[in-house]
């Protein structure tokens, strides 16, 4: 026995058969071995037929399968695989676009964890610096490996892009509070300061070091270029702005007037950068606004702005606060409908991976409904390509947004 085993009660080995990538406690009958937190088992069924190697937690998600095929090594080989796969992907989809071609695109997701074959990993690159999150300790436990793997695979597939560091930044995503502790952010590759990347031709700057995330909202790239096509002349909100994204979309698109509203004074300050890194110092057409979105939309005037986007938090991270994040996507979503100027657009948004697509429909219509205004969908939104849905993992769907003509 090459690793310890997990085996399943019977017919538990049936969402394996679907490649759904995650084995909970609840479908293991026992384990043969002592699997360490994050160490590699094998999984077989009730009547001993392999499904495959993943890695192993003590959590609800017990374990995270990195191959259904038993005759698959999880080696160097293999990451080198799956990384090389992911770029190839990027590669093909046109999103590594270096600076001076006509639109430069700098920065991409690489690895977005089940829709890249890679569960608890997500590598974000900015220009020529990866920034990698594991998400589970199996991952955590290889971070050096899988760093340098990353760089052999970067010139072995002659990237348009070279890269020359890995950053780990972890400290806010691994699965408990002990572990956080140790996950030491730093680089573990080379050295790089921020600056700035392009995204469709746009400049801004990630902050890695103390940034949400990785650093900056990649998965917003489509949709705020859908923003742009709307901007023009507009009168423009942008609550929950973080970084000010869709903001400098529209101001590049001509909107009369960007007012940029976030409750944290940091995502005003980092607002302001990507304001004076594109616009100068001055720019007479933005304002910051530092204020709690609620409180902000309930306060402000009837018709001041023809065209609202919300893109909060995720309000639920799980199902069990699912009725507080319906009932806070209602209230936001009836005070924007409410007082969106006649003819006005909203955007709006939900990343909780808690919250189905149908349901957050249904939130926004049942805000559609109370405003008492006539509300058509003129866009259903998800996430971008670098952001790969595997399709036996529905819930990596995570990013769901509607586009709304308010008459
Ligand atoms: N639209 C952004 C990402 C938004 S992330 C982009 O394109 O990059 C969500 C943001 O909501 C965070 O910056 C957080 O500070 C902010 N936020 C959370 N609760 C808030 C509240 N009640 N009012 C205003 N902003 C809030």
């Amino acid at each position: 026995m090459k690793y310890p085993t997990v085996h399943l009660h019977p017919r538990k080995e049936e969402s394996l058969q679907r490649l759904h990538p995650w084995i909970f406690s609840g479908a293991i009958a026992r384990i043969e071995g002592q699997p360490s937190e994050g160490s590699l088992v094998e999984v077989r069924d009730s009547r001993g037929t392999s499904h495959g190697f993943g890695h192993y937690a003590s959590g609800s998600i017990a374990v995270r399968m990195l191959t259904f095929e038993p005759s698959t090594e999880i080696d160097r080989a293999f990451y080198h695989k799956r990384l090389s796969e992911a770029l190839r992907l990027r590669l093909s989809s046109h999103l590594l676009r270096p600076e001076g071609t006509e639109c430069p695109n700098t920065c991409y997701r690489l690895v977005h964890g089940e829709g890249d074959g890679l569960p608890g990993l997500i590598i974000d690159v900015y220009g020529s610096t990866a920034v990698m999150q594991a998400h589970s300790l199996g991952m955590h436990l290889i971070r050096q490996t899988l760093a340098e793997v990353l760089m052999e695979v970067y010139q072995s597939e002659g990237a348009p892009i070279p890269l020359e560091a890995v950053y780990y930044k972890s400290e806010t995503t691994l699965p408990t509070q002990e572990l956080r502790e140790l996950a030491e952010d730093g680089f573990l590759i080379g050295h790089s300061e921020a600056q700035p990347v392009y995204e469709h031709g746009i400049r801004f700057i990630p902050d890695w070091l103390k940034g949400q995330k990785t650093g900056f909202f990649i998965d917003q790239r489509d949709n705020r270029q859908l923003v742009a096509d709307y901007a023009s002349g507009r009168r423009v909100l942008n609550a929950f702005c973080y970084t000010g994204g869709f903001s400098i979309y529209a101001l590049h698109a001509g909107a009369q007037q960007v007012d940029s509203l976030d409750s944290s004074a940091k995502a005003m300050y980092l607002t302001e950068e990507h304001v004076a890194l594109n616009f100068g110092k001055d720019c007479p057409r933005h304002r910051s606004i530092t204020q709690d979105a609620f409180e902000y939309l309930e306060q402000m005037p009837q018709d001041a702005y023809d065209l609202i986007i919300l893109d909060p938090p995720a309000f639920a991270k799980h199902r069990k606060v699912l009725r507080n994040a319906l009932m806070g996507y209602r209230k936001i979503n009836t005070l924007a409908f409410k007082k969106v100027a006649p003819g006005g657009i909203v955007f709006t948004f939900s990343c909780s991976q808690a919250v189905s697509k149908e349901e957050f429909r249904l939130a926004v219509f049942t805000a559609a409904a109370s405003s008492g205004r006539r509300v058509r969908i003129l866009h259903q939104l998800t996430q971008p390509v670098d952001h790969p849905i595997n399709i036996y993992h529905p819930e990596g769907e995570y990013l769901k947004g509607l586009v709304l003509y308010v008459e």
